[in-house]
């Protein structure tokens, strides 16, 4: 298991920015203003040999009496209880603020080991203006760079000191079936994917304010089922926000695409009672060329009538028919039900996009499936198919090679596919069939 470290500090210290430093990836928003990260965000940090998962926190707000400042005291309170140790970064250039004792205090009360971080040190050689944040009784300040990368070697490791860590070189080799699968769940504004996700986890993890000036990020979630291992790759974005927030809308974009980009599986959620709309459409169609696998699941069945059953899957048919390859599931997330078949499906689709085809079996299919129904002539030509290889996986690829396989129909190479699929037991994948014509 991986130790988990939690970071912990008011808004614009550089939480986000010592986050992704520690990670190593653009998964927390950074910018310059106050209060735009406001969720929690997972990811997975390595300094070293070491390994660990840090979380980004929104902090306690001094008021945090109620709405959105409530809710995330609590979600940084739970991320404090599920962590192994806090780093409490604090502002080195701001000093020490009456935020900071309270935050101080909250954290003694939860009562988990802190290091003290005080960001934005770079360029402070001697440590005076560092000496006021002893009063906040955690020991030694420990000043860092985030923007710089100053001091996060001895950071992590004061960090992960009293927790006895094994040497992770002594540990055996994880085989590919323990790692895990990266699953993103996708869809638009309120198809029910807090709700589905708050349901796998059984506990409230997503901050579910829906509030102008609020993003909620892609976060990830590491958990098992069944002894799979899954990380979860939330993607809360494409959330319209009026005009306003214009900016923070098409990051949400982006965070969505890099979250299915960084997916095994991608999880499209649609939503029964709305029916396949344009924006539905639209992520189905990020999805389908980032060539990730995918499952669809129609949330809210519990919610439509037989006549909109029947028209939604006829919407499917009609509106996502690049997506034929993928399977279709009938779920309500509010009533837990249809909810085993998905893992099911998402196990296949993994395995089905990760299937190692040999080249004697290829070339064997292919011989048969051209001796079943041969290629038309194109013009003078017919194409010759000669023998088939894997060219790639996650999604396979088979690259065909032969002569004049330009002329070779759509059509055909639908058949191919069909063929292919069939005697692979391909589902929930794409799978990309390319043509090499030799002279
Ligand atoms: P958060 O609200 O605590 O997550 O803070 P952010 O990571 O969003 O950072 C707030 C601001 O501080 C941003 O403008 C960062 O560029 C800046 N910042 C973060 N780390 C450093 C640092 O090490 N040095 C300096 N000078 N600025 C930093
Ligand atoms: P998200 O924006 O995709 O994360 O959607 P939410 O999880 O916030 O859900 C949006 C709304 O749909 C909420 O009011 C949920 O209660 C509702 N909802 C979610 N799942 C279901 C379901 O299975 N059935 C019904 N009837 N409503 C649901």
């Amino acid at each position: 298991m991986k130790p988990v470290v939690a970071l912990v500090g008011r808004p614009n210290v550089g939480k986000s920015t010592l986050f992704n430093r520690l990670t190593q990836t653009r998964d927390a928003i950074v910018a310059d203003f106050a209060g735009l990260t406001r969720d929690r965000h997972y990811g997975n940090g390595r300094l070293g040999k070491h390994e660990f998962i840090v979380i980004d926190t929104g902090g306690f707000e001094p008021d945090a009496g109620s709405g959105i400042y409530k809710e995330m005291a609590k979600q940084t309170r739970q991320a404090v209880a599920e962590a192994d140790v806090v780093i409490f970064v604090v502002d080195a250039r701001e000093g020490l603020s009456a935020q900071d004792h309270d935050i101080a205090n909250e954290l003694r009360r939860l009562g988990k080991p802190c290091v003290l971080a005080a960001n934005k040190a770079e360029g402070m050689h001697d440590g005076t203006k560092l000496v006021d944040f002893y009063e906040l009784g955690f020991g030694d300040v420990h000043g860092v760079s985030a923007a710089h990368g100053q001091g996060m070697r001895d950071l992590v490791e004061l960090a992960l000191a009293p927790l006895n860590l094994a040497d992770p070189d002594d540990e055996e080799d994880e085989d590919d079936v323990n790692k895990p699968i990266k699953l993103a769940v996708a869809g638009r504004p309120n198809v029910g994917k807090s709700t589905l996700i708050n349901t796998w986890l059984g506990e409230e993890r997503l901050v579910a304010f829906d509030m102008p000036g609020t993003t909620r990020d892609a976060i990830s979630v590491p958990f098992e089922r069944n002894g799979q291992r899954f990380e979860l790759i939330d993607t809360a974005g494409l959330r319209r926000k009026g005009r306003v927030f214009e900016a923070i809308e098409k990051f949400s974009v982006v965070k969505t695409l890099q979250a299915i980009e960084s997916a095994n599986v991608v999880l499209l959620l649609l939503d029964a009672t709305q029916g396949v709309t344009d924006q539905d459409a639209h992520i189905a169609g990020y999805i389908l060329e980032s060539g990730r696998a995918v499952v669809i699941a129609i949330n809210k069945w519990d919610a439509v009538d037989s006549y909109q059953r029947e028209q939604i899957q006829r919407q499917i048919e009609t509106r996502l028919p690049f997506l034929k390859f993928a399977s279709l599931h009938f779920i309500s997330a509010i009533k837990r039900q249809g909810l085993g078949p998905v893992w099911q499906a998402i196990a296949q689709a993994h395995k089905s996009a990760t299937r190692k085809m040999s080249t004697p079996v290829l070339t064997r299919l292919l011989l048969e499936a051209v001796q079943f129904q041969a290629p038309q002539r194109g013009g003078m030509f017919r194409p010759k198919l000669r023998y088939a290889h894997q060219g790639g996986m996650n999604p396979p690829v088979i690259i065909i090679h032969g002569n004049s396989l330009e002329h070779v129909t759509d059509a055909y190479k639908r058949f191919l596919e069909g063929r292919f699929r069939k005697e692979f037991d391909l589902v929930g994948t794409p799978l990309r069939i390319q043509f090499k014509s030799s002279q």
